[in-house]
């Protein structure tokens, strides 16, 4: 089978491999139907994942079919369609009993799909702990609407989950990747009294205000005279972080007010320094990722009543063949992609 594949710092390549076979009774092998392209991948491919391992398929975004299971798999069956968790977990180790299943023990645990096993950009995966790394998807539901479910999705449902929004709060999201937009349309579903995003891209910020035109957006710039005319009391009531550089990281906890929760739910590429003598007295509550993705049965169910829709965020499609086109327009960020949805 065809495998997006981390050859050597900065190089991926599509070559031939095996398809994956069961080797433990709680795996099950799915067939990908559509798996998508994530800034962590570009993470990977330019060295600042540290425990990718060369030779790895890439991807942890997809969707598929289940093809094989193994002889302890319970939960899902041959021909069952199914999203499949950027996470691996046991299920019963301390972590994931509750509900940190990023923390899980077992040597594969966290975000081992991918990156350190093979991943999504492929036509089958192996996927570990089926029973609890794989979700069904509803009948009404498309493979278009559920795949970001078991990455960005889960990202964005558990940023605002961490973040205790309330109904009277002004929210302030920071960066309106596709991670920013998933976080937001989670966020809606919690009827604060306004959201503000902040991005610095004007054709994300016209994403944003055409698809929600609710939604105040700003620049980085406008983003703390904004927030400050929109609370309350001097800033925000919550803020999530999603955008990643320097600049975002400052504007999350100056943009906050005082006793506020700041969630960071971004990856950066170095070490962020806060200047906690500046910051003194304002007493916030830092959270930081990654994600702990358990929810995916709830937001599948979201989906299928209509609630969240991801849809709009697929710009493009590519088959699999053509993944290095992809992946150009992707990490160059041409023609105003979002998020590129891989065929097989
Ligand atoms: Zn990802
Ligand atoms: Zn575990």
């Amino acid at each position: 089978m065809l495998a997006y594949t981390y050859k050597d710092y900065g190089v991926f390549e599509l070559v031939e491999k095996e398809k994956p076979r069961l080797t433990d009774p709680k795996d099950a092998i799915v067939k990908i139907t559509m798996s998508s392209i994530c800034t962590s991948d570009l993470h990977i491919k330019h060295g600042s994942v540290p425990r990718a391992v060369l030779g790895t398929t890439v991807g942890h975004e997809m969707v598929g079919i289940v093809e094989q299971t193994g002889s302890q798999v319970k939960k899902v069956k041959k021909g069952d369609r199914v999203t499949v968790n950027v996470e691996t977990f046991c299920g019963k180790c301390f972590f994931c009993k509750k509900g940190y299943v990023n923390n899980c023990t077992d040597k594969n645990g966290g975000w081992a799909l991918g990156c350190r096993i093979d991943g999504a950009q492929a036509e089958y995966v192996r996927v570990p702990f089926a029973d609890e790394g794989l979700n069904k998807i509803p009948k009404s539901v498309s493979d278009s609407q559920a795949l970001f479910v078991g990455d960005i999705l889960s990202t964005g449902f558990w940023a605002v989950k961490i973040s205790e929004i309330k109904q009277t709060d002004t929210v302030l999201i920071i960066g309106a990747g596709p991670t920013g937009i998933c976080t937001l349309l989670c966020a809606m579903l919690k009827n604060p009294k306004n959201i503000i995003v902040c991005e610095k891209d004007k054709t994300r910020r016209d994403f944003i205000k055409n698809h929600y035109p609710d939604i105040i957006t700003v620049s980085p710039e406008e983003c703390i005279k904004t927030v400050k005319e929109k609370s309350e009391h001097g800033g925000a009531d919550a803020v999530i972080e999603a955008g990643g550089s320097e600049k975002s990281f400052q504007l999350a906890w100056q943009s906050a007010r005082a006793n506020a929760t700041v969630t960071i739910v971004a990856l950066y590429d170095k070490a962020m320094t806060l200047p906690l003598p500046e910051m003194y007295g304002k007493n916030l509550t830092f959270k930081t990722g990654g994600v702990d993705g358990c929810d995916c049965d709830e937001i599948l169910s979201l989906i299928e009543q209509g609630k969240i829709d991801t849809t709009p965020l697929i710009t493009h499609q590519f088959p699999l063949k053509d993944i290095e086109k992809a992946y150009e327009i992707f990490e160059q960020k041409l023609d105003n992609v979002i998020k590129i949805a891989i065929i097989n």
